[in-house]
């Protein structure tokens, strides 16, 4: 459920790439809205004439209904909640002179989509808009660190989540508050700190508990957690794998499966009041790696009981087969 309710805010926050880049045809007006609909101009009026959106009653009105015709003229009534003082006149001075090229037609408004060349909409060409907006959002051109994600055998929904972490996209306590929620800044694990994505999956006590616990095999693979500043960081710095391909497998998940564990155990107490112990979350972390691993034909050797009994082995790369003839490989 957890991971619905992010994939849903995370398409929420997706939406507004999506709206910028849909162009209007009008019509007859009675579906585009004037304010809010990027139909006349390179922007939506509300962007270019602020002031006197901000004092209309009719902010979500259609362009027909603002724009009436009497005599094969165009009226426009704004439905201004006040006189407009001068500095909103030269705006609506500047917003009627945009507006004298306007004709409606008979036909029905239309939408293009503006990321494809023929209009029309693809799920393709709004991931390349939205990599495109990545790479302004960082100022520099570099492309989408996209092996990061799309890459790793992880659950489709899992990636579309971590997608939204490396775009800083999560809806974490800074981000709510960004986009204007108010709400406690402080952590929801830790109540300690201001809860942003690098503290709540790196560096919040409880987290680190987790990483510390889960990465006891291999005690370096701490540091990076330690020195990591970001999670696109941490999974360009994680260490490679060792060994048998279960270990490898493992390995390389487990970055992904503690994330999304944290993220489920800050949703759980936010919405359920619910928090868990460190060696439920690990058990919990490991159940993502098994369940990850459902479409290698390898893994029918192998039991879950297998991650949570010989966990030091799978993650050195030394266990070989599962089950009670477990075979463990020495020097
Ligand atoms: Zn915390």
């Amino acid at each position: 459920m957890a991971f619905g309710r992010a994939l849903w805010k995370g398409i929420m926050l997706t939406y507004r790439t999506f709206r910028e880049n849909i162009s209007c045809r009008l019509g007859n007006g009675s579906r585009i809205r004037f304010w809010i609909d990027n139909w006349i101009g390179d922007e939506a009026l509300s962007s270019r004439f602020p002031y006197i959106f901000n004092v209309s009653n009719a902010k979500l009105g259609t362009v027909g209904s603002i724009g009436q015709v009497f005599d094969g003229h165009i009226n426009w009534n704004f439905q201004f909640r006040r006189n407009l003082y001068d500095w909103e006149h030269d705006q609506l001075e500047e917003l009627l002179q945009v507006l004298v090229q306007v004709e409606f037609t008979d036909d029905q408004d239309s939408w293009r989509w503006q990321g494809s060349r023929q209009g029309s909409f693809s799920v393709r060409s709004m991931y390349e808009k939205l990599i495109h907006e990545w790479g302004t959002r960082i100022g520099v051109a570099q492309p989408f660190p996209m092996e990061l994600v799309w890459r790793i055998p992880i659950a489709p929904n899992c990636k579309f989540f971590f997608w939204q972490v490396i775009l800083g996209r999560v809806l974490t306590k800074d981000h709510l508050i960004h986009i204007g929620t108010t709400i406690s800044s402080v952590c929801s694990l830790c109540s300690m700190m201001n809860e942003t994505i690098s503290h709540l999956f790196l560096h919040c006590p409880l987290a680190l508990e987790v990483w510390f616990t889960i990465t006891s095999p291999r005690r370096r693979a701490f540091t990076h957690i330690l020195c990591s500043d970001s999670v696109e960081e941490l999974f360009i710095a994680w260490p490679a794998s060792l060994g048998t391909e279960i270990g490898r497998r493992s390995w390389s998940a487990l970055p992904y499966a503690v994330i999304s564990v944290l993220w489920k155990i800050k949703n759980d107490a936010i919405f359920n009041s619910r928090m868990s112990s460190i060696d439920r979350i690990c058990v919990e972390i490991k159940t993502y790696i098994w369940f990850w691993m459902a479409n290698w034909q390898g893994r029918k050797n192998f039991f879950f009981q297998d991650l949570l009994l010989r966990w030091h082995e799978v993650i050195l790369g030394l266990l070989i087969r599962g089950n009670t003839n477990c075979t463990v490989v020495t020097n």
